[in-house]
């Protein structure tokens, strides 16, 4: 990789000097706090992270290590109080998840899995027990979780899901599968939904499941082309042995219980995003000022700028929509909807912006030396997971009309 190309410090890191940077001055909102957060992370994500980018991604890896160094950084939980920390506005919740997607979607995916799915659950339906005994190692990443709901066949239609949990004595039996489950391998717990009466979608509940019980097994996926910097796994469950209290004591019978959580995760992929466009802008932005053709520098042709101008105008729109949910979420107005729209229609937003900014590149741009490519391909993931595209525009037409078009 030649000098000029390393994915590092000046690419990566939002510089306030930066015309493209935060166009409608939103983040003259932010507190003090919130503004040190948006630094301390955004620093350790240009100097600690970005120069492994490249070996992650070749190796289709991340070392389970970076989960102390996203606890110091006090990435884990701040969405909940108590239990080894405070809770932080929906702001400043969303500033992580838009610095750590600037680095990368898998790093961001890794911080969503641990926080906004396993450690929510917990907080939402845990007994006081099990979050004392869970949250405060898990905000500093000593103890990693995984959220498990989809099965191989039940993506989109979890409430098909065939994993079983039947009562034996006090305490429980657990059989079924689990598919495209994000740090499954290195985690110590799985928060694992399972229908308590076969065929019943009505009798879903939340399980606290430690990873070292026997007859769980994870198996490491091969072979994924997008979020190479991310593990995801199959579980299996043969007979897993569960006490009592395995149970999540306050999940809701049904889907509004794992729905809740990833309502939350979805929030912070809408944030997500615009790091992610800003990560593509910011960096196409350089290339184009130092790259010359027909003896000027890119930038000065007009089919250039109106690149430009359309990538400005998306990573606006995403931004201004994802800061408008942090007020909806903090004044406790915001609706699973809203999240829907944000969630769907920032991950448009940045795969237009990444695809435009990969064009920018020429061909370099599909060299592993440039992020627009990898944040593209990564974002074929962000746009399936949590909700597809369809999924999202079906909520919203339920909305609508108040007619389900999906079962
Ligand atoms: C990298 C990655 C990480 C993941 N991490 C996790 C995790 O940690 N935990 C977890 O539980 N799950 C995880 N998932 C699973 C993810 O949530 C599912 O992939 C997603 O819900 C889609 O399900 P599916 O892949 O089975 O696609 P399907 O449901 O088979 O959908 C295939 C296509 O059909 C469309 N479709 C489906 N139903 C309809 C309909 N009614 N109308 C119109 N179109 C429809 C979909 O929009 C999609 O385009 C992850 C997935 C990926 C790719």
């Amino acid at each position: 990789m030649s000098k000029d190309t390393t994915l590092g410090y000046d690419d990566v890191m939002f510089s306030e000097e930066d015309p493209s940077h935060d166009f409608y001055r939103l983040d003259s909102k932010l507190t003090a706090r919130e503004r040190a957060l948006r630094e301390r992370v955004s620093e350790w994500v240009a100097r600690e992270f970005m120069p492994s980018v490249p070996k992650y991604w070749e190796a289709g890896d991340l070392p389970r290590s970076i989960a102390a160094e996203l606890g110091a950084l006090g990435v884990f939980g701040s969405s909940i109080d108590g239990f080894g920390g405070e809770s932080l506005s929906a702001r400043a919740t969303g500033i992580i998840m838009r610095e750590l997607e600037r680095g990368d979607s898998g790093l961001r995916t890794f911080a969503s899995v641990q926080s906004s799915l396993a450690m929510n659950a917990l907080s939402f339906f845990g007994s006081e027990v099990q979050k004392s005994q869970w949250l405060p190692e898990m905000r500093t990443g000593e103890r990693l979780g995984c959220f498990a709901l989809t099965e191989p066949g039940f993506g989109s239609n979890p409430g098909g899901m065939e994993t079983l949990a039947t009562r034996d004595g006090s305490g429980w039996i657990l059989n079924g599968r689990k598919k495209w489950i994000g740090n499954a391998d290195i985690a110590d717990m799985a928060i694992v939904w399972a229908k308590t009466v076969e065929g019943d979608p009505a009798s879903i509940r939340g399980f606290l499941v430690e990873t070292d019980r026997p007859g769980l097994h994870a198996e490491l996926m091969s072979g994924k082309m997008s979020l190479r910097c991310a593990r995801t796994s199959e579980l299996s469950f043969d007979r897993v042995s569960l006490p009592a209290d395995a149970l999540l004591e306050r999940s809701p019978s049904g889907l509004s219980g794992p729905l809740r959580c990833l309502n939350e995760a979805r929030y912070g992929i809408a944030w997500g995003m615009v790091g992610a466009c800003e990560a593509c802008l910011q960096e196409v932005r350089g290339h184009v000022l130092r790259r010359e053709s027909f003896d000027v520098p890119l930038g000065a042709f007009q089919l250039v700028q109106d690149k430009l101008a359309e990538m400005l105008t998306f990573t606006t729109h995403s931004h201004v929509l994802a800061d408008r949910l942090s007020e909806l979420k903090d004044s406790g107005q915001c609706l699973p909807e809203q999240i829907s729209l944000a969630k769907y229609s920032n991950v448009d937003n940045a795969r237009k912006v990444a695809a435009l900014a990969r064009e920018l590149f020429g061909g370099v741009g599909i060299l592993i030396d440039h992020s627009p490519m990898r944040h593209l391909i990564n974002l074929e993931s962000v746009a399936t997971y949590e909700g597809t595209r369809d999924i999202h525009r079906l909520v919203l037409g339920r909305a609508l009309t108040g007619m389900q078009a999906f079962r």
